[in-house]
């Protein structure tokens, strides 16, 4: 009886051996089949990552090139820059750059005409100096000075390609303003002035203040009726450097007066001052043929008889 208690548990403990040795390998192989499934659909997912990743980095690659470029060549644009560079010129600048010349319809270019008024004087040469340089023509509405020394300023004027207007031989208002006659008489004087010294009879005017000014004690209209009469015709601005007053105006403050709204204009005549004292506007002025050369379809005009005739007041 012992013996076959014996055997049973025997074979109990064979059977159970059996299964153990069975179950081990197989529930081995299962879990590592679902391991390894498990970690191939990891893997999968894992190197679609990394695919994409690459990818990203691969387009981001260029711009991120580019980027470094333009910084440096950025840098390189601002070393150049005078210190009174206007904000936004630069874009400017670089927007022009991809522009194409010989597409513009001439129709489509801006014209910008720098005038200078009250000249000659101690200035005037350096305006001419820099005007050279940049090789761009100016007006110059002068006054009448019978000194020696501004003689050959009326004539370099003139030699150098420039317009020679006129603004006034004595540029006293209380003058000229007192009546037609004593404004007539004035411009006549400059007139043939003028004539003697260059070989010009000039047409172009510009009132002293502007045909909108407040001091005339003639009416303005009749003024300007004399002028056509004359066959004359008067410019006055639609922007000024502010350079008019007695107190110091910086550069970069003439420099942002003459260019904040130039890009609303298709023609645009600028009012600056050429004396003795304005050397501000002298410091300012190769920034801003700089400028204005760099904007879209922009050029620098003298006045002629095809300029837009800017009035502050009408002929009527
Ligand atoms: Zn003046």
């Amino acid at each position: 009886m012992a013996q076959t208690k014996a055997v049973n548990r025997d074979k109990r403990r064979r059977r159970r051996l059996r299964l153990l040795l069975f179950t081990v390998p197989v529930a081995t192989t299962l879990i590592l089949a679902v391991v390894c499934a498990v970690l191939g659909i990891r893997l999968h997912a894992v190197r679609r990552e990394l695919r994409d990743a690459l990818a990203a980095v691969d387009t981001d690659a260029t711009p991120v090139m580019n980027q470094e470029e333009s910084a440096a060549v950025r840098a390189v644009d601002d070393a150049e820059a005078s210190p009174y560079t206007v904000s936004g010129v630069d874009e400017y600048e670089r927007a022009g750059l991809d522009e194409t010349d010989s597409e513009v319809e001439d129709s489509d270019v801006r014209k910008v005409y720098l005038t200078f008024d009250d000249g000659p004087s101690s200035n005037t040469g350096r305006i001419l100096d820099i005007l050279a340089e940049y090789d761009v023509k100016a007006t110059f509405f002068v006054v009448g000075k019978e000194e020696e020394e501004y003689q050959p300023l009326y004539k370099r004027i003139v030699e150098e390609g420039h317009t020679l207007a006129m603004h006034s031989y004595s540029h006293k208002y209380k003058e000229i303003y007192q009546s037609l006659e004593s404004y007539s008489a004035d411009l006549s004087k400059l007139q043939e002035f003028l004539y003697d010294t260059t070989g010009v009879w000039c047409r172009y005017c510009r009132f002293p203040g502007g045909s909108s000014n407040t001091v005339s004690k003639v009416d303005m209209h009749e003024l300007i009726a004399y002028l056509d009469d004359q066959d004359m015709s008067y410019f006055d601005w639609n922007i000024s450097s502010g350079d008019a007053g007695d107190g110091y105006i910086s550069p970069s403050e003439i420099l942002r007066n003459c260019t904040a709204k130039l890009g609303e204009y298709d023609e645009a005549i600028i009012l600056m001052h050429d004396a003795g004292d304005k050397d501000s506007t002298v410091e300012a002025l190769p920034q801003l043929i700089e400028t204005i050369q760099a904007m879209d379809d922009t050029e620098i005009l003298p006045i002629t008889e095809d300029t837009e005739r800017i009035h502050h007041i009408s002929n009527e």
